[in-house]
């Protein structure tokens, strides 16, 4: 049975017309941009391109990419192409380096917010008959907002519990029945743990039976632990500040590839080092434009996210829409250990598939001689016997090697053992002289 479109129109519409809607939103934004923003009209000068270049959808590549860093340099207004006077919400990312950016909306802004966030939530199974509870916090980040709007427009009953008090989260739901969640999964699954050691379990006691999550990585160890632990079926949600917050994407009942509504962002995929255009089902960064942004149109922003896009054949679950894989990692957190590359998410991949460790891990790189080496510390969940140490460090070595293609080594420590700094730990140490 085909799961409940929120706009089954547009989720189905035929490829030529998905393609044709694309290419006149992307003409008009690059007129826009060019008539209201100057970044953008020095930018498309210095490259020698007029808004009359773009004649077709691959002409999107003679267009500038826009980096972060370009959105930092025009902080808080810079990139403007309406007056202050229409715009009626911000949001910003905390700037761990340096300033945050700043992102904002019209009034149509926000209702296509609401409306990609609405199909992502109902292709995660939300309806109006549902009791929906939004456990991020509501203030300058755009999270709770995007899952809010998309759940009014669906008509669900929404909770808007907002972020932190775990207890309190877990009442909620037992009071008033919660069918459905939002956060960031690594929460979901705290919250679970909080919900245990409340005396409720809560794949029998809660009736929440879906959910829409985001995270760093989200991998299918994640999703696993979440959909057994909570017994739901749990769908990823991609997104980012620059576009309009959570809502870019999200899997279908098929859980093979995200669905990226493109009659609203048009992506590609290069090859993060070059720029290039890269095949499709290859690795690279996807890099995303705004089609009917009104306030701060974005052109070609490298994501630094690293996935692959699908073939465009349509889904078995009847949508038209492309597809990308789950963000198998940033360009930013990339390490390359004797010509591999490998990223945090796939270790955790990897541990995920053994639940005799939490994941609380660290990757430790560091040169012997000429050679790089990975080793691999992991925290298990109590301490075990060296028979059970080592028969561990045997499943791991092989998960590693399958997922990454390199041989690490794997060593297991008790639990506690691993430093971290505030709640989190420091995934990657990297001892190699650089310089
Ligand atoms: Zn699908």
């Amino acid at each position: 049975m085909k799961d409940y479109m929120f706009n089954e129109k547009i989720e189905t519409l035929d490829r030529k017309k998905i393609e044709a809607i694309q290419l006149e939103r992307l003409k008009n934004t690059v007129h826009r941009v060019y008539e209201n923003v100057a970044y953008y009209r020095r930018k498309m000068k210095e490259m020698g391109v007029k808004p009359e270049d773009i004649k077709t959808l691959q002409d999107v590549r003679k267009l500038p990419f826009m980096e972060k860093e370009d959105l930092r340099k025009n902080y808080p207004f810079g990139l403007l192409a309406v007056p202050m006077e229409e715009l009626v919400e911000l949001h910003a990312s905390s700037g761990t380096t340096g300033k945050p950016t700043t992102v904002v909306y019209t009034l149509n802004d926000i209702d296509v917010w609401g409306e990609v966030m609405a199909r992502c939530l109902a292709m995660s199974g939300l309806s109006k008959k549902d009791i929906f509870q939004n456990p991020i916090p509501y203030g300058l980040f755009t999270g709770a907002f995007g899952f809010h709007y998309g759940a009014r427009k669906i008509g669900a009953l929404i909770v808007p519990s907002s972020g932190g008090e775990s207890n309190r989260q877990i009442t909620l739901m037992k009071d008033y029945g919660t069918t459905f969640m939002s956060g960031v999964i690594s929460y979901g699954l705290h919250l679970a743990k909080v919900a245990m050691e409340m005396g409720i379990d809560p794949s029998k006691d809660l009736e929440v039976r879906a959910g829409l999550f985001g995270a760093e990585t989200f991998t299918e160890g994640l999703r696993k632990k979440m959909n057994d632990l909570w017994d739901m079926d749990a769908h990823n949600v991609y997104g980012l500040s620059e576009m309009c917050g959570p809502g870019v994407s999200t899997d279908c009942d098929q859980h093979d590839g995200l669905h990226l509504w493109e009659d609203h962002f048009l992506v590609e995929c290069v090859d993060p080092k070059t720029g290039e255009p890269i095949e499709l089902e290859e690795k690279g960064e996807l890099v995303i434009s705004t089609l009917t942004k009104e306030s701060m149109p974005i052109l070609r922003y490298r994501t630094r996210d690293l996935a692959f896009l699908y073939d465009t054949k349509e889904c078995e679950c009847g949508r038209t829409h492309i597809k990308h894989s789950t963000i198998i990692g940033r360009t930013d957190d990339m390490i390359i250990v004797s010509g591999t590359n490998i990223f945090p998410s796939q270790i955790e991949e990897a541990l995920m598939r053994h639940q005799e460790s939490g994941v609380n891990y660290r990757i430790i790189v560091e040169k012997k001689g000429y050679l790089d080496t990975m080793t691999v510390e992991v925290e298990s969940l109590k301490k075990l016997s060296n028979k059970e140490k080592t028969e561990l460090i045997r499943h791991y070595t092989k998960e590693i090697k399958a997922i990454t293609g390199y041989t690490p080594k794997v060593r297991i420590v008790d639990p506690g053992t691993i430093p971290r700094d505030g709640i989190k730990a420091k995934r990657v140490i990297d001892l190699r002289d650089t310089s």
